[in-house]
């Protein structure tokens, strides 16, 4: 956390990463600070009856940059919510999009509120009654701002927000995407629940497929055998490190949560984890591994991988020059310092950046607003067709070389995309083509220093260039 009196705030930190990049750029005299300015932010408190009582709550939603319209960015509900933190994550929003081509300007907005304090009874009401807020300013619109699932926030949010908004202005065509992560069955996409997991695991993928980059992290080999330490067992951090044990091979050495660590050489099960937080509130007494109450102390851990993946400033002044990971991959918005920053690249740390690693998430919120305007699933009108030519292509096959096909190979022939394989496909493309954007930039412009600078001006480029052709 950022309780260092040195340490700046996270608004600042973003700021100072964003000048970083801009620093090697050549951009035209006060374009930098167009972009990098907040362009408004909305504070509003509002009263909700519960039980006998009233409670006055204060809720944010901040507009960074509008080159592209709608703006994007989830909604988070968290007791330390902060005007500055909301800013700081909208403008991670607009350059994450503009990292990784997403068409969206950035947002982002934010409840002050524990929201494990409170019964599903009392948050619907009280989210239904900030949804309306928001909307009555156009700050919630399938048009102009489309919120999504935030730390705190999940699919029962959205799905009560998309009926509040609806509910408001019945009769449009395009209401339902007027928010992302839905239910499915609310409009919602196949995938969006695990997409920021998913695409922190692609990202890895890809890093892992370039043997200069990994040698450059001190690392080598694949991600087979790697450890990796996860931070947060939320949404992003237990589907990351699910993926990264179940199907690359690799070995979930430590977990932090909020009531300390566990730590296992041989490797924790992330599911049986999972079920044991469900049910013990947390971490300790996990059968078979060693656990300790100063979870934060586990960042310093040895390992190969350590992926922060809870919240912004856990890698601060205070402990950047005892992270022993040769490799950091930044899954939570923010999690590390910029001053921390400064001192891991000294230190030779790879850091694969937030705002191109945890851009899975913004990514398929993207399909599923798309899925919503068209108001059509996507592989509903090819699925049958695919299969069909996957079953004439066996069948050549057969009638020319006069064997048969092995049925694992007719399977995968002859099966056609369903949503989910064609939302993995396109969050694959996206996180593959996206890094080699940002390497390409990192390898050729000797100024950029690290992957973090590099994906800056990467999305700083593209947002320039749109403000610039649109004359402001
Ligand atoms: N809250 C997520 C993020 O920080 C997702 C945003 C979205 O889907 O719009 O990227």
């Amino acid at each position: 956390m950022m309780n260092d009196p040195n340490e700046i705030t996270f608004r600042k930190s973003v700021d100072l990463m964003f000048d970083r990049a801009t620093a090697t750029m050549d951009l035209p005299l006060g374009l930098a600070e167009q972009i990098r300015s907040c362009n408004s932010v909305y504070q509003v408190q509002f009263g909700v009856k519960l039980g006998d009582s009233y409670e006055v709550f204060t809720g944010w939603r901040a507009v960074h940059s509008e080159h592209i319209l709608p703006v994007k960015g989830g909604i988070r509900y968290a007791d330390f919510a902060n005007q500055d933190e909301v800013e700081a994550l909208a403008a991670l929003m607009s350059y994450k999009c503009a990292i990784v081509m997403i068409p969206f300007g950035g947002s982002k907005g934010a409840l002050k509120i524990d929201p494990r304090q409170y019964s599903e009874k009392d948050l619907e009401k009280i989210t239904r009654r900030f949804a309306q807020e928001l909307a009555k300013r156009d700050l919630i619109h399938p048009s102009l701002n489309v919120p999504a699932p935030d730390m705190g926030t999940g699919e029962r949010e959205m799905g009560w927000i998309s009926d509040t908004y609806q509910s408001l202005f019945p009769g449009q065509a395009n209401g339902m995407g007027c928010v992302t992560g839905k239910p499915v069955h609310l409009g919602g996409i196949n995938g969006r629940v695990e997409a920021t997991g998913r695409g922190v695991q692609f990202g890895l993928r890809e890093y892992f497929r370039h043997p200069d980059d990994i040698a450059r992290a001190r690392l080598d080999g694949s991600l087979e055998g790697k450890r990796i330490i996860v931070q947060g067992l939320g949404n992003v951090g237990y589907h990351a490190a699910k993926f990264l044990s179940e199907e690359d091979g690799a070995k979930i050495t430590g977990i932090i949560e909020r009531d300390g660590a566990i730590s296992s050489a041989d490797g924790l099960d992330v599911e049986a984890v999972k079920a044991h937080i469900a049910t013990n509130h947390g971490v300790k007494g996990f059968p078979g591994a060693d656990y300790t109450g100063n979870g934060p102390a586990m960042l310093e851990a040895e390992c190969d991988i350590l992926i922060p993946a809870a919240m912004e400033g856990v890698i601060s002044l205070q402990n950047a020059a005892k992270i022993q990971a040769p490799l950091i991959a930044e899954a939570a918005n923010g999690p590390v310092t910029y001053a921390a920053d400064e001192i891991l690249r000294e230190k030779g740390t790879v850091i694969i950046p937030d705002a191109y690693l945890n851009a899975g998430g913004v990514t398929v919120s993207y399909f599923e607003w798309v899925k919503n305007l068209a108001r059509i699933r996507f592989g509903y009108l090819e699925r049958r067709n695919e299969e069909r030519r996957g079953q004439m292509l066996v069948e050549a096959l057969e009638k020319m070389l006069n064997t048969t096909v092995p049925q694992e190979i007719r399977d995968q022939l002859t099966t056609g995309s369903d949503e989910l394989a064609l939302v993995r496909s396109g969050l694959d493309d996206t996180m593959r083509n996206a890094y080699n954007n940002i390497r390409d930039i990192f390898n050729a412009r000797e100024k950029v220093v690290d992957l973090r600078t590099a994906a800056f001006v990467c999305g700083i480029e593209r947002i320039a260039k749109r403000y610039e052709s649109m004359g402001i």
